[in-house]
């Protein structure tokens, strides 16, 4: 370990001389305290380092400790189920060992390196392995069995496995009587991880959104962004993700605006049972806290402990959703190091490689064939949260991300201020998977799903248009069939587009239920639409008993979906009979 100089320390960052060993993004241990740094830049034998901790009290002449490794994340058993802040350190073990303070430069295993695993071979002895195979399994929750892999650039005929209780750095397998391997590997956090080829994400992310799955879905594999004003419900949409997506895996990486957010996502989420299998579902999840109150170097490190977990996951072959709430805080961490390197400011005081730094982010999503001899399929999707200040998506973090993602769910203040939740902007937002999930939704779900969304949302955009109409010269002014057209596409926005994240049974909403609901308010729109022509007036329509059913349907439990159909039933005899009585009038 050589050891440099400080000549300077400006909060989160220290510059060194004597580094002249060092590389840009090796580990170091600063000051006596050994506090944990990383290099981003060399010049000469000057490093400037990002310090993950609290500087105050260092000062010039302090040592600083080369380690000649670059920040990496351990990848194991005992990564589920557990909080760790931005560069890996276990909350609950950080805590332990430090006590109530946070004493600086506390040294834990990122890993538990006393727990015993059961590991069951999945290879014999003679058997011929090569990176990314599959040499045996762990139980590692009751929702998760977790794959113990050949390390990249490792092959060779096992000569000795055994099944046991091992524990992570214990040898569990000996390849040509000489590389021993244990279940845990190292990986740097700021290098993908390898696989063989991309596929193209067709399979949407169920999120069981309404919104969501039917207007705007994500694939498996793909990129979503969430932009969205303080307290338009970025954060409830993120967790509503974590909770329901049907995703195998869960990163969830909180970069906090509130202290108190992650304290929820702690209690909320142990108590949300995955209904396949009645376990919690933090027994599927990784949490990557950083609350405002810690130093901010660790905040922009964090989204690349937490990809890599990921990719991790991903590898094994399971399909894994990594959410980060809010890109913007890495963002403005980038900028708080690239000011104090005092480089050329770009945008808004954001450096110039923030878009390229984004970019290299959001292109680890993928739905991807992993390396091992099976060929199997494993994917991330990422869903970024953005906290535009103002709520202004014209700023550079916004603009950086949207150039990249492929889903874009802009959350609005004019709807969260009139508590139309989710506010995501049916207007504006978009997504790019459109032509293979429709594809997808016709031969899964039903073969007029894609013709019904196209529907409802053209009526929602016609709404927009009308109101214009109806703002200058009044509702009355407008033909029937338009305002029924108001009335239709009112329902779609009130009955189907909100949907509480609080309720009990509306806080998930299988496509079953979403396709039967959707087609039962526009079987109200056409039902209606042939009764005005038939002569039946629009106040007898609007005030059907039928429609407040219409509007609780998305109250009906999963397993009484068969209600829905009634509801549609019923429907179709309140018109019958308008249509009756209109006629009647006629004659
Ligand atoms: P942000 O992260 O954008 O600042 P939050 O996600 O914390 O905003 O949401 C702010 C508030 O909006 C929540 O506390 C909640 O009251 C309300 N809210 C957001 N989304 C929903 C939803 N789907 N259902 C009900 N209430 C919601
Ligand atoms: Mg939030």
């Amino acid at each position: 370990m050589k050891v440099g100089k400080i000549i300077k320390v400006s909060g989160p960052l220290v510059v060194a001389e004597g580094m002249d060993e060092a590389n840009v993004y090796d580990v170091v241990e600063v000051s006596e305290n050994r506090l944990i740094g990383e290099i981003i830049e060399m010049r000469g034998d000057r490093a400037s380092i990002q310090v993950y901790e609290e500087t105050t009290g260092i000062g010039p002449g302090d040592p600083v400790y080369t380690t000649g490794e670059p920040l990496s994340v351990e990848l194991g058993p005992g990564l589920l189920e557990t909080m760790f802040d931005g560069i890996q350190r276990p909350l609950e073990a950080f805590r332990d060992a430090s006590g109530d303070f946070l004493v600086k430069g506390t040294k834990v295993d990122n890993l538990d390196r006393n727990k015993k695993w059961h590991f069951t071979p999945t290879v014999k002895v003679g058997d011929k392995v090569t990176e990314g195979d599959i040499i045996g399994t762990v139980q590692e929750t009751a929702l998760i069995l977790h794959k113990i892999m050949v390390p990249p650039n490792v092959e060779g005929t096992v000569t000795k496995i055994e099944e046991g209780e091992f524990t992570v750095t214990e040898e569990v397998c000996v390849l040509d009587d000489k590389i021993s391997l244990t279940m845990m590997q190292k990986w740097p956090v700021r290098r993908a991880r390898g696989f063989k080829r991309k596929l193209n994400p067709t399979v949407p992310l169920v999120t069981g959104q309404r919104v969501i799955d039917t207007f705007f879905p994500v694939a498996k594999g793909g990129t979503a962004a969430i932009p969205g004003p303080f307290g338009s419900g970025k954060t409830v949409v993120q967790h509503q993700l974590a909770k329901w997506a049907d995703t195998e895996i869960v990163v969830y990486v909180g970069c906090g605006e509130r202290g108190n957010e992650m304290t929820d996502v702690l209690m909320e989420f142990p108590e949300i049972i995955d209904p396949t299998t009645g376990e919690s579902l933090m027994k599927r999840t990784v949490l990557i806290a950083n609350t405002s109150n810690m130093p901010v170097a660790a905040r922009e490190a964090s989204i690349y402990t937490g990809i890599t977990i990921a990719e991790y996951f991903r590898d094994m072959g399971y399909s894994v959703a990594l959410m980060a709430d809010s890109t913007s805080r890495w963002a403005e961490a980038l900028r708080e190091m690239s000011g104090r390197l005092e480089e050329m400011p770009g945008d808004e005081g954001y450096p110039a490689y923030l878009a390229s730094r984004a970019a290299e982010f959001y292109e680890r999503a993928g739905k991807v064939i992993c390396k091992g001899s099976d060929d199997r399929e494993g994917a991330i999707t990422v869903i970024g949260a953005v906290s535009p200040p103002g709520g202004d998506i014209s700023e550079p973090v916004s603009q950086a991300t949207l150039r990249i993602v492929k889903v874009f769910w802009g959350l609005d203040h004019s709807l969260s201020y009139k508590r139309h939740f989710p506010a995501i902007n049916w207007l504006n937002s978009y997504t790019l998977y459109q032509s293979s999930i429709d594809k997808w939704m016709n031969d899964n779900i039903d073969k007029e799903f894609a013709k019904n969304r196209i529907k409802a949302m053209s009526l929602l955009q016609e709404e927009a248009s009308l109101q214009e109409i109806v703002r200058l010269v009044g509702r009355d002014s407008l033909s029937p069939e338009d305002q029924l057209k108001l009335e239709a596409s009112k329902s779609i926005r009130e009955d189907y587009l909100q949907q509480n994240a609080f309720h009990d049974v509306d806080t998930y909403c299988s496509l079953e239920k979403q396709n039967l609901m959707l087609k039962v308010i526009l079987k109200f729109y056409d039902l209606s639409l042939d009764a005005l022509n038939k002569g039946v007036y629009l106040k007898d329509i609007e005030n059907m008993a039928v429609r407040e059913k219409i509007a609780r349907a998305k109250y009906i439990d999963e397993e009484r979906l068969d209600e829905i159909k009634n509801i549609e039933k019923e429907l179709e005899t309140e018109i019958a009979k308008l249509i009756e009585e209109g006629g009647l009038l006629d004659a």
